[in-house]
């Protein structure tokens, strides 16, 4: 759907869930992709920038990503190495709103578990309702870096799942401290992550579809995927999830390679394979720019084969950088 760059893609609130039963019903993919807040310090215009090319294919909404707190250690005088705790990326909410009203565009924070309490995840979901969002990605979030485990925070979650229920229970009037009787309700639509080439943590494949099961019963409307660059894991994804009895809509994942240390770091980051005919690509090349065209070619490749299978949402990881996105938006939107 192409709207004329400079309009704004007008849209009055919408669950996500709702957008994607209108592309379901209407035959036609439509696309979302996700930015990251700035780096602490800098302001909005890099993320602005990232977007605007985008507006002309009418994204169906757009993803926020939710940074943890870091921990960076400082050199103090006579060598002695202080630990301190950072937060690089903060703003998931705020920079959301600013999205939204920029250009009337559905966007989608995402809200972890690592890092915050039970009240701290209340008073963010507050902000949303109060700035008119009305959806919201749950995670458990990464473990802390240089951490083995995911260590939840005191009086925090341990799981995704119970975050599902911790939104619920607000858009039930009941909230940390208890249920309050007359209370404006909070309608959140939530999603939740899915992993094609499994979890890494999860013990097997069958596990993670059921923790994934367990996620959708506690409300979950829809399921985002792990980036995955084969789309026929992605289509035994959808198989074995409808088979356990998951039938919510289920977006795929799909980012655009782009650079030669992609093909280690991808794999050892987010545990996905990479299909040998793509790194065959990628080797050939003989500097990132033809590893960026590579990766456009291939995105677009899974983009029609998804496109005719009637996925009605693709999800762009995008790392912040967004020409790639546009090529390949041109091309299928
Ligand atoms: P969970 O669903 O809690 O699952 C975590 C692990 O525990 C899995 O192995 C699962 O099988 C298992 N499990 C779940 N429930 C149970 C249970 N009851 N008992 C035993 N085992 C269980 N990270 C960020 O920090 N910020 C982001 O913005 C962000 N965005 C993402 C967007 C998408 C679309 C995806 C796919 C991932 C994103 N991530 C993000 C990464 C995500 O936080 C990590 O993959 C994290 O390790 C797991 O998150 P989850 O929500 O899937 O966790």
């Amino acid at each position: 759907m192409r709207v004329p760059r400079g309009t704004q893609y007008l849209c009055a609130h919408m669950q996500v869930i709702e957008i994607i039963k209108d592309a379901l019903t209407a035959g036609k993919t439509r696309f979302t992709f996700e930015l990251l807040p700035p780096l602490k310090g800098d302001g909005v215009a890099g993320v602005f920038e990232a977007i605007d090319p985008l507006m002309e294919f009418g994204p169906a909404y757009i993803n926020v990503t939710y940074h943890r707190e870091d921990v960076k250690y400082v050199e103090r005088p006579g060598g002695l190495l202080e630990k301190r705790v950072v937060r690089r990326r903060p703003g998931t909410v705020g920079i959301s709103a600013a999205i939204m009203k920029r250009y009337g565009v559905e966007v989608v924070p995402h809200l972890i578990c690592g890092g915050l309490s039970r009240y701290d995840i209340e008073d963010a979901l507050i902000d949303m309702d109060f700035l008119g969002i009305s959806n919201v990605l749950a995670l458990r979030g990464d473990n802390r870096r240089g951490e083995r485990t995911f260590t939840p925070q005191p009086d925090g979650h341990t799981y995704a799942e119970e975050l599902v229920r911790q939104i619920v229970d607000m858009n039930n009037g009941v909230f940390v401290d208890g249920e309050v009787e007359e209370c404006h309700h909070s309608q959140f639509c939530i999603g939740v992550a899915g992993y094609p080439e499994k979890h890494a943590e999860s013990p097997n494949p069958d596990a993670d579809i059921r923790a994934l099961k367990a996620k959708v019963d506690a409300g979950a409307s829809y399921i985002s995927t792990q980036m995955s660059f084969d789309n026929r894991r992605i289509f035994d994804f959808i198989d074995r999830c409808r088979a356990a009895g998951i039938d919510v809509p289920i977006i795929p994942g799909i980012k655009p390679f782009s650079t030669k240390s992609q093909l280690s770091l991808l794999p050892q980051t987010f545990h996905v394979d990479l299909p040998q005919d793509l790194v065959a690509e990628v080797e050939k090349c003989r500097d990132n720019r033809a590893v960026r065209q590579v990766g456009v070619e291939w995105a677009i490749q899974q983009a029609r084969e998804l496109r005719a299978a009637g996925v009605p949402v693709i999800h762009f990881y995008t790392m912040g950088k967004t020409d790639n996105v546009y090529n390949i938006a041109k091309e299928i939107f």
